[in-house]
């Protein structure tokens, strides 16, 4: 951030007086622009025993295969959102949510809470962020070609609890991953 939002004066970054961390201050409005993670929302659409992905045809990851999921909007509730990202990405309703699982990625300043859900109907389509829209079995699920690695966890961790009959609510770091050569 270079510029205030509020008043378009330079900004400094700055540990603010009484504060313990650095920010971008702005000294002729005063403004502190505060920064904090983002939450993603999205669903494991589940019809009988197969699951809903789409094959993402937006960056990043574009060509590789995902649960609908997406950035909970201003005055949004977390399960709206989560509803509404799966509408967009799959054309599919969704109902009966259960939240699930929360992921705490802070290495990218992001946390993702994803909820169980049930197509109201094996209605779904292709839409502009999805090239393809398909259930999967669980033999099926193409484990190389998943875009992230709190999506490839979530499926894990499903496929899991589902083989044992429960499905407690959970919360799970994404670690970074160690660079590889
Ligand atoms: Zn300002």
């Amino acid at each position: 951030m270079n510029y205030c939002s509020n008043c378009a004066a330079p900004v400094e970054h700055m540990v603010p007086e009484g504060d313990d961390r650095p920010r971008y201050v702005c000294h002729a409005c005063g403004l502190v622009h505060y920064q904090n993670p983002r939450l993603v929302v999205g669903c494991i659409p589940v019809w009988e025993d197969k699951i809903l992905l789409c094959l993402r045809d937006i960056e990043p990851r574009r060509g590789k295969w995902t649960l609908p999921a997406g950035y909970l909007e201003n005055g949004e509730t977390v399960m709206a959102g989560a509803q509404r990202e799966t509408r967009e990405e799959t054309g599919a309703t969704v109902s009966r949510l259960e939240p699930y699982l929360l992921f705490d990625i802070a290495h990218i300043n992001q946390l993702y809470l994803m909820f169980r859900a049930r197509l109201d109907s094996p209605g779904f389509h292709r839409t502009k962020e999805s090239a393809q829209v398909r259930l999967f079995g669980e033999k099926e699920i193409p484990w190389n070609e998943i875009a992230f690695p709190a999506i490839e966890k979530t499926l894990q961790i499903y496929l899991a609890d589902r083989a044992d009959g429960v499905f407690p609510f959970q919360i799970h770091p994404i670690l970074e991953k160690m660079k590889r050569n």
